[in-house]
């Protein structure tokens, strides 16, 4: 290791790991660049389990392909990625629905749901191509502290051995409730929703033919996100949210109960569940760190805003927080500036304050109205819904949206592509 970095990275999750990516790409390999995470790096080609890149999957909006097909990785990340043509929205025994589909907004597709170990298998196998990017791992940041002229001290600890290093600007992108961003001082909102998610892959009778499908239930929503197909099966992505205690009896149901308790929340529309892949929980918050970026310290991903993931936004707009920073870190480079200038931080702050703001109230307010089942509260909703199927503006405000296209636009390249 050594003993100076221009930037170091803390988490190499899908937020560390596209960060990491973007820079040596549009940098062209001309930086120093250290990414520190936890969990050993995979061989090379193979898919493993680990806490970012898991068992989920994650629907990638319009927006996010354009940013990887900018990084040379789309092609790549397409192979096994399934792409959305259309959105069933409905609420479980209420009239009301709406179907939107990518040629409304003239799209080719209104996402891509690809499975997170593919993500992380492809995004690995491209970072080792790069002499300048050093990823250490199995490791763990067990602390920073600033130095005067606002550069930072990371130390690390690998096979019980402590480290340290020095680097313009270190990057914390270590998850929810970051313990790094803690230590500094950085304070966190939060609203426990009460809710868990269950994630499973399941296998339907009938074909997806593309499509998603979001249910609101008295209990919680859940979303079924298409996937590519590995058999004859049709195989779905299931996101199935509800209250803590009824999560915890859920998950204890043998693979049969659980497959009809679902079928009969969801209903026929794939026909009957037929298989089911490994289940797991997620707690659901909504965590925002106080503080993003204070000199030589920029806080992202899932430690800088953690969002409840019906509405499907919390990495892509990660995913456009990191588009911009590069971009506004190559703007800095150019005009001689230094990446952990706090002016240069809080112009990268100030460029995604909106994107954030509104990203964080949709993913918040989509999961709560629906979740509302006082009675007036519920016709506004259906109504809303048979609205929503006929005003186009809001409509397609809606399908903008959940494709991610709502947000400021990233449209950087590589160097010289
Ligand atoms: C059920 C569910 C479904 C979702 N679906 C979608 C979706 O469809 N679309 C979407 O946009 N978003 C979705 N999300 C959100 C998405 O998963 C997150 O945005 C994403 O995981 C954030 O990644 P991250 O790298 O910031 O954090 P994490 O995934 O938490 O990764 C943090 C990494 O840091 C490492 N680490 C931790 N501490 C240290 C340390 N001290 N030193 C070194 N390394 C450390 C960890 O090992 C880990 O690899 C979903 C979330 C959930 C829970």
């Amino acid at each position: 290791m050594k003993s100076n970095y221009d930037i170091v990275i803390a988490g190499g999750g899908m937020v560390g790991a596209s960060l990491a990516l973007a820079l040596a790409q549009v940098f062209d390999d001309g930086l120093d660049i250290l990414v520190v995470e936890s969990v050993p790096l995979p061989p090379r080609g193979e898919l493993s389990y680990q806490p970012s890149f898991d068992a989920r999957s994650t629907a990638l909006a319009a927006g996010s392909r354009e940013i990887y097909a900018g990084l040379g990785v789309w092609e790549v990340l397409a192979q096994q990625a399934c792409p959305i043509d259309s959105i069933h929205v409905s609420t479980r025994g209420r009239p009301g629905s709406t179907l939107m589909r990518a040629s409304d907004e003239a799209l080719p597709a209104l996402g891509y749901v690809v499975e997170n170990q593919w993500l992380g298998r492809v995004l690995l196998d491209q970072l080792q191509r790069y002499q300048r990017l050093h990823w250490c791992a199995p490791a763990t940041v067990r602390g920073v502290s600033m130095l005067t002229d606002a550069r930072c001290r990371v130390e690390l600890e690998q096979d019980g051995d402590s480290a340290e290093t020095c680097c313009d600007l270190l990057v914390i992108a270590d998850g929810a409730y970051s313990a790094l961003a803690g230590s500094l001082g950085i304070g966190y909102r939060q609203n426990d929703y009460g809710h868990q998610a269950i994630i499973a892959n399941v296998g339907t009778a009938q074909p997806h033919n593309g499509r998603a499908y979001e249910r609101f239930t008295d209990q919680g929503p859940m979303a079924l996100l298409p996937l590519q197909a590995s058999t004859a099966t049709s195989r779905s992505a299931l996101v199935w949210t509800m209250p803590d205690a009824l999560a915890a009896a859920t998950a204890a149901l043998d693979d049969e109960a659980f497959l009809e308790q679902l079928q009969e929340r969801f209903g026929h529309r794939l026909g009957a569940f037929t298989k089911l892949g490994q289940r797991h929980s997620y707690p659901l918050q909504l965590v925002e760190a106080v503080e993003q970026v204070r000199s030589g310290v920029v806080v992202m991903g899932n430690a800088a805003h953690f969002l409840h993931p019906v509405a499907g936004q919390g990495f892509n707009l990660a995913l456009r927080d990191v588009a911009n920073l590069v971009e506004v870190l190559r703007g800095a480079h150019g005009a001689g500036r230094r990446f952990g200038e706090l002016s240069v931080l809080q112009s990268y702050h100030q460029a995604q304050a909106w994107d954030q703001r509104a990203t964080t109230l949709f993913s918040d307010r989509v999961s709560d109205v629906f979740t509302w089942s006082q009675p007036l509260v519920a016709v506004a909703r259906d109504l809303g819904l048979s609205a929503l199927d006929v005003v186009m503006p809001a409509k397609s405000w809606f399908l903008r949206q959940a494709a991610g296209l709502g947000g400021r636009s990233v449209s950087w390249s590589r160097r010289g592509g």
